[in-house]
């Protein structure tokens, strides 16, 4: 198959505001050349991605579409959500890129979380598959998304049930893709430090208060990795929590991040939002640090409760910490066991490429 993957207009490939978006693209393009398909990756300029091929685009960045969602400022007068649009958009630019070299591929797959690539598929002569990667936002993505899901049957994948669950109806068939990483670039550690570990874009959606707030309550010091996306958050959840102790690293690379991460006793996943996925849970699974999060979106899916971390009713904060509490009862090898035998690279790359197959048998 030949393969134009167009990346989230968010941010530049490497610089951490795509989020897992970032890793799934990079993770499937390498599983797919591997698995012999030829592939190009369009994305913002400045895109760093190993020696993948990327076209730059350059543009303005799109805003990030949690900032556009239902809670927003603005959402008082425009209720049914907001299209944004920059001046002389990326996104815009990818997608006129698109529409010029199309005939050259077989599929073109979408990774973005935006209006336009919707509604300009049935402008297209090639397929196209949609990685939608966030639950439900605002009435708007879900009217395109519901419309196209109906117009293009299965040319939609998500990642988790929990996701799908949050849209109005989809027309089948559904497509869950799940998530899969190279294991191979996480080191397996069985004896933890005294610590915890949150990880992650440092957004109110992520809920890092409620880390913080575990770290406060255990006194165990959380070390904190990942992209500060709103600058007053993070200051206001350091003031709420003044005596929690805590490091904050910065946003690291995959193999900087897994070696301070595989020596947590666990990683604390606090997301107030339904999280589509969470990569960032079998990224520690990998490692064998058992994950405690909400039994909400993504991580309910993935994490086995009493197996391979702990699952808390949501918002439970004292939950969460009573769990920190019962980690002796996880065996950080089963949690390396379960990655293996479900969020391997080969099995991400099964599940995609009879997607991008399917698809393709349904356009002939
Ligand atoms: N991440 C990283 N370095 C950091 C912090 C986070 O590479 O210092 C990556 C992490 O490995 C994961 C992604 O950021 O791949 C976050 O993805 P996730 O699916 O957990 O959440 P999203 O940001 O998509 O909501």
């Amino acid at each position: 198959m030949k393969l134009l993957f167009v990346s989230t207009p968010v941010g530049a490939l490497g610089s951490g505001i795509g989020g897992g978006v970032e890793l799934s693209l990079y993770n499937l393009a390498q599983e797919m050349i591997r698995r012999g398909h030829s592939l190009q990756i369009l994305a913002p300029a400045d895109s760093t991605l190993d020696d993948l091929p990327i076209v730059q685009i350059s543009g303005n960045l799109q805003i990030i579409a949690q900032s556009l969602d239902r809670s927003a400022a603005y959402a008082k007068h425009m209720p049914e959500g907001l299209i944004a649009m920059p001046k002389n958009p990326v996104l815009a630019n990818m997608w006129d890129y698109v529409r010029r070299v199309e005939s050259e591929y077989d599929l073109i797959v979408n990774f973005a979380y935006d209006w336009l690539p919707f509604y300009l598929t049935s402008f297209l002569k090639s397929p196209v598959a949609h990685l939608v990667s966030m639950g439900s936002l605002s009435d708007a993505m879900d009217e395109i998304i519901v419309q196209t899901s109906k117009q293009f049957p299965g040319t939609l994948g998500f990642y988790t049930p929990q996701q799908v669950a949050t849209f109005p109806e989809l027309t089948p068939p559904i497509y869950y893709l799940s998530s899969g990483i190279d294991l191979s670039l996480y080191q397996f550690c069985g004896q933890p430090k005294q610590q915890l570990a949150w990880l992650g874009r440092i957004s109110p959606e992520k809920g890092l208060e409620d880390g913080l707030a575990v770290a406060n309550g255990t006194n165990i010091s959380l070390v904190i990795m990942g992209k500060i996306q709103d600058e007053a958050y993070w200051q206001k959840v350091q003031q709420d929590y003044p005596n929690a102790p805590f490091e904050y690293l910065g946003f690291l690379s995959t193999r900087e991040m897994q070696q301070v991460l595989r020596e947590a006793q666990a990683l604390i996943m606090t997301p107030r939002w339904v999280e589509a996925f969470g990569n960032v849970a079998i990224e520690a699974l990998a490692c064998g640090v058992p994950v405690i999060s909400y039994t909400r979106g993504g991580p309910a899916s993935i994490i086995q409760d009493g197996k391979t971390g702990f699952l808390v009713e949501p918002d439970n904060v004292a939950g969460l910490i009573e769990a920190t509490k019962r980690l002796g009862e996880i065996n950080r090898q089963t949690c390396r066991n379960v990655a293996e035998a479900e969020f391997s690279l080969e099995e991400l790359g099964e599940r995609y490429e009879k997607w991008f197959i399917d698809i393709l048998n349904f356009r002939l």
